[in-house]
């Protein structure tokens, strides 16, 4: 286990599992324990025990509560009463197929008008979003791996904000569709060749092309899906 200050993550070497700031201690607890979800350390639908996480990370109860609220607002974490928190179950192969279905009727139309309004200011938004995916610093696989799908969530996220229709956006966003899908691999196959397809999207906003961006934005899609169904086989 490794835990590295979110803001330093690129400077700093991995603090050996001892989380020593205290400015962002929340903070880096969560980003903790979201690597260990997404990356299936711990494993779906497994009890969460605060105690086990109080020794392995070094801190204490509240910080690991804070988190764990935080985790199942987004919907990987569960409460019971009395019982007490265990990671969300794997999402079924029913539920994969709704996602990807909504994610295709919504996404490729948000990318054409997210294309028809393109900016200079919202283009360099996009590219930083999708730079921050590529960069592959920082020695702990399962950290890059969730920081991947944070970064995927947040791109996905802003295409459907340029495109202007906070209720689309905010049915998507309430999904927290990237969070749950990429948690059913643990795989560099799954990022890589994501970046491609990224490319391919940004190209079209830069030409400021709908008609290219929506077919960029539902290749990406379906070409997400076609890697992760695997994880049903
Ligand atoms: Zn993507």
């Amino acid at each position: 286990m490794q835990v590295m200050n979110s803001s330093n993550a690129r400077e700093v070497e991995p603090a050996g599992g001892r989380i020593q700031r205290s400015n962002s201690l929340v903070e880096d607890v969560y980003e903790a324990i979201f690597a260990q979800l997404m990356s299936l350390k711990i494993a779906p639908g497994s009890r969460i025990t605060v105690d086990s996480l109080v020794k392995e990370l070094d801190v204490s109860h509240t910080p690991i509560r804070e988190a764990l609220g935080r985790l199942e607002g987004e919907g990987l974490v569960l409460k019971t009463h009395l019982i007490g928190y265990r990671a969300a179950p794997q999402i079924t192969k029913r539920r994969f197929d709704e996602l990807y279905e909504l994610r295709l009727l919504l996404e490729p139309h948000g990318a054409a008008k997210a294309a028809a309004l393109m900016d200079e200011t919202k283009l360099a938004v996009l590219r930083e979003s999708a730079g921050g995916m590529a960069r592959r610093e920082g020695k702990d696989e399962r950290l890059r791996y969730s920081n991947f799908a944070r970064q995927d969530a947040i791109f996905h996220d802003r295409i459907m904000e340029f495109a202007n229709n906070d209720l689309v956006r905010e049915t998507l966003a309430f999904q927290h569709t990237h969070f749950h899908i990429f948690r059913l691999m643990f795989h560099s196959r799954v990022t890589e060749e994501a970046l491609d397809e990224h490319e391919a999207i940004l190209a079209a906003f830069a030409a400021s092309d709908p008609a290219a961006a929506e077919q960029a934005m539902r290749r990406h899609i379906e070409h997400s899906r076609d890697r992760l169904l695997l994880a049903f086989d």
